[in-house]
């Protein structure tokens, strides 16, 4: 920095005003922002004006953040709408590092407070390497309103992005973060101007519907306040000593694995036996007419029906023969008759089918091998009877199969599309899975001999590999690795190559040991979401994101989720967090298992603190009702405790049982079972 101040740039990124830099009012309104409420930090070191051009809006971002002497903060104005000229957000999206959704909100909820159409902007927020970069919208009323909610909040996250060190910043707290920064903690709708925000206007800001609060989201701890996962290499003794992550109720856990699970990725498909368990990303319409031509629907005799249109009994000589088989028939004339198998095409001509039922053979030829004449019994066959017309199943143009349906097991729509020639279908692609188990002691379960002192056989790699593959997910081995940093960290990075969803068992607990959450945090770059969840068992259940990058170099995001060590648990907690993300990856609706009401057979303990997920055997009795009893201890670590389980129940947290015939909400895992009558 040439002197102590802050370096900010300001890119106007509008088609009219890179023609004529005079119609531009965006920069003076955004200098006098930075000069104003500023406290005197901020020197506006740059400022360019571009047309609606990806390339040249990176370019100017490029130039001021990947040089030498990085500048602090650009800000862009305009651009940011749903026309499609629009593109500031894609220009800049890419080439953010790391994303700062927390300004984006707070803009947004500065805005809203003006007008609800603030909703109809797309800002991107986040730093290229040392820089932040912030998009305003295009007008300048927007554009000052927008930096004036966050400017006053940016000096201490930009000082932190060039590079400083976080601890000195933040002894003093957040009071004096706030103090410094000239703001409360009333959320960010009170930023602007501080107590003096009287020159700021909000036209349609009504104070006196006691919406005062409502313009802004309100967090109640800081990012820089939130916990950060322990440094490994401090040793034992300065390991922290509970754990710093919130509880979070399942249901918040599960919000927050939902919002960021990665998008469902479209992908065409051949129409295969891999297609089981796909889901349609687009209508599918049918290419054929099923039947293609018009089949007898029995064995029997195609007959032509004569001018008068009734048919009359007797002896009709045996002219053709039609199979189901490929091939040309011959034209059928009146006062003959072919005989014909089921799903064989008509001859032309033929106008209806009598069921061989219906008949008896008059004359063979000598050989005996075919029939000659027959006697028709009825004379009330009518046109079109026995017959299927072409089309009568599916006409071709039909839309077969709707997006966002499913190819079942049970076989049903891949027959649908088989029926009708479909090729390849579009289906959300379904992730791939990879399972590692983690921890020094852990040895391959299939380990001949006795165990050393220690050692524990791998359970949950082969338990979550199986559940994975039962719910039809390419699952990848990711074998055993050690409590080494450098060997998790390496391990992790060599799956996400091969892998969408990294499934973890172990070291997420609060021993020294525990590397799960530094290496994802301080190693791989990644956020950790939540690292402990209220529920019984399954406690340290930990899911994190890591940004990736793909094969094309796109920037993606890929999911870790750590489970508890205890095999009990790790299963509890595949199906309640792990196979919900992996169904909304894949498209599947409703996500996660199949919950029901279930009547205790038995009475059943509950815990007093924490929701319990309690292994049970769902049965159907005659009554039509759904039976559920315990499949015995519970214990995290009593993998038995699945054995024959089918479904978990969901306890409430409360003291005592609940007693045998109350109901109770169970997810089931496997198939009903069906109880001796
Ligand atoms: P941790 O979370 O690593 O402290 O593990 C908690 C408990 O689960 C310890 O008793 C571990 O030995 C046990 N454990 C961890 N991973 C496995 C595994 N793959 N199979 C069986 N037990 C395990
Ligand atoms: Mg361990």
């Amino acid at each position: 920095m040439s002197n102590n101040k802050l370096q900010a740039a300001i890119l106007v990124v509008s088609e009219t005003a890179s023609r004529d830099h005079s119609t531009d009012r965006c920069i003076p309104v955004l200098r006098d922002v930075f000069d104003g409420i500023g406290n005197g930090q901020w020197e506006v070191a740059f400022t360019e004006i571009v047309p609606d051009s990806v390339l040249d809006i990176q370019k100017s971002i490029q130039s001021w953040a990947d040089c030498q002497k990085p500048l602090n903060l650009i800000v862009t104005s305009g651009g940011t709408g749903f026309a499609t000229k629009d593109v500031t957000p894609e220009a800049v999206s890419p080439l953010l590092d790391r994303h700062a959704p927390g300004l984006v909100h707070g803009m947004l909820a500065s805005s809203y407070s003006v007008t609800p159409f603030a909703l109809m902007a797309r800002p991107v927020a986040g730093v290229r390497k040392k820089t932040l970069v912030l998009t305003l919208p295009g007008s300048p009323k927007g554009a000052k309103e927008n930096l004036e909610s966050v400017l006053k909040l940016l000096p201490h996250a930009c000082i932190q992005a060039a590079g400083a060190e976080s601890r000195p910043l933040h002894a003093g707290g957040v009071k004096k973060l706030e103090a410094d920064a000239g703001v409360s903690s009333g959320g960010m709708g009170e930023v602007p101007g501080g107590e003096h925000s009287h020159h700021h206007s909000h036209p349609r800001h009504d104070h006196s519907h006691g919406h005062g609060g409502h313009s802004a989201p309100r967090a109640h701890t800081k990012q820089e306040d939130r916990p950060q996962s322990n440094d490994p290499s401090a040793g034992p003794a300065r390991r922290y000593r509970s754990s710093p992550y919130p509880m979070l109720a399942v249901i918040d856990a599960l919000n927050l694995i939902s919002e960021n699970t990665p998008e469902p990725v479209v992908q065409k498909v051949p129409v295969d036996l891999d297609l089981s368990g796909a889901v349609l990303a687009k209508d599918v319409k049918a290419a054929e007419s099923v039947p293609a031509f018009r089949a007898s629907i029995v064995d029997g005799y195609a007959v032509k029906m004569p001018h008068s249109g009734r048919f009359a009994g007797g002896v009709y000589p045996v002219a053709l023969v039609s199979h189901a088989q490929p091939g040309t028939v011959k034209e059928l004339k009146e006062g003959e008759v072919a005989r014909i198998t089921t799903g064989a095409p008509l001859p032309p001509g033929a106008d209806a089918v009598v069921m061989v039922e219906d008949t008896v053979l008059k004359r063979q030829t000598e050989d005996g091998e075919e029939e000659k004449e027959v006697e028709i019994l009825t004379g009330k066959i009518q046109a079109g009877e026995n017959v299927r017309e072409v089309g009568s199943d599916v006409n071709e143009g039909d839309t077969i199969l709707k997006k966002g349906e499913g190819i079942t097991v049970v076989g049903g729509e891949f027959g649908l599309l088989a029926s009708v020639g479909t090729s390849e279908v579009s289906v959300y692609r379904r992730p791939v899975i990879g399972v590692l188990s983690t921890g020094d002691e852990i040895i391959p379960h299939d380990k001949r001999g006795p165990l050393r002192l220690g050692e524990v056989r791998d359970t949950n790699r082969p338990t979550l590999l199986t559940a994975v593959r039962s719910h039809i997910f390419e699952a990848v081995d990711l074998g055993i690795v050690s409590d080494k940093p450098g060997a998790l960290e390496q391990t992790l990075r060599d799956a996400f190559r091969k892998v969408d969803v990294i499934i973890t068992s172990g070291g997420v607990s609060m021993g020294e040991l525990d590397l799960l959450k530094p290496t994802i945090e301080r190693s791989l770059g990644g956020t950790i979401h939540f690292g402990r969840v209220n529920m019984k068992p399954g406690k340290p259940t930990t899911f994190a994101t890591v940004p990736l990058k793909d094969d094309s170099g796109k920037r993606i995001t890929k999911s870790i989720f750590s489970l508890p060590g205890n095999p009990a648990s790790a299963v509890v907690c595949f199906h309640v967090f792990v196979l919900p993300s992996l169904h909304q990856q894949a498209g599947i609706r409703p996500v996660g298992l199949p919950k029901v009401k279930v009547v205790l057979d038995e009475d059943v303990r509950m815990d007093r603190q924490r929701p319990e997920y309690h292994r049970a055997f769902v049965a159907a009795k005659d009554d039509g009702l759904l039976y559920a009893s315990s499949t015995g201890g519970q214990r995290s670590s009593r993998i038995g405790s699945f054995k024959r389980a089918n479904a978990l129940l969901v306890m409430p947290a409360r003291d005592g049982s609940m007693k045998k015939g109350e109901r109770v909400d169970a997810l089931l895992m496997g198939k009903l079972g069906e109880l001796a009558r």
